[in-house]
């Protein structure tokens, strides 16, 4: 995981229905994203989609938590084990992915 929810949340909720990982829920005081399932959508997205609908930009990259993209891709495959369409992707080295842009 290298994105976090900082305190700056203000509860919107609009992050949640975005992550392919059902990664983002509603924490007890904002919304929390839990390390073990964000994989950055390496595999799905070339962009951050919850940064990038969150209205105050709280969604940000954690410094002290980077990941390469192969740890990524991994994860996401791992999250997603039925998805044959990411499974061929994977394997042509033809995916979406934020290291690529
Ligand atoms: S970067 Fe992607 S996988 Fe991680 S929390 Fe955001 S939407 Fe979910
Ligand atoms: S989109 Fe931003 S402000 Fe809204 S719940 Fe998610 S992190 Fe919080």
């Amino acid at each position: 995981m290298a994105i976090e929810i900082t305190e700056d949340c203000i509860n919107c909720g609009a992050c949640e229905p975005e992550c392919p990982n059902e990664a983002i829920k509603e924490g007890n005081e904002i919304y929390e994203i839990d390390p073990n399932l964000c994989s950055e959508c390496v595999g799905f997205y070339d962009v951050i989609p919850c940064q990038g609908v969150c209205p105050v930009e709280c969604c940000v990259p954690d410094p002290n938590h980077t990941e390469s993209e192969e740890t990524l891709i991994n994860r996401t495959l791992k999250l997603h084990p039925d998805d044959e369409e990411l499974r061929r992707k994977v394997e042509a080295n033809d995916f979406p992915s934020r290291f690529r842009v």
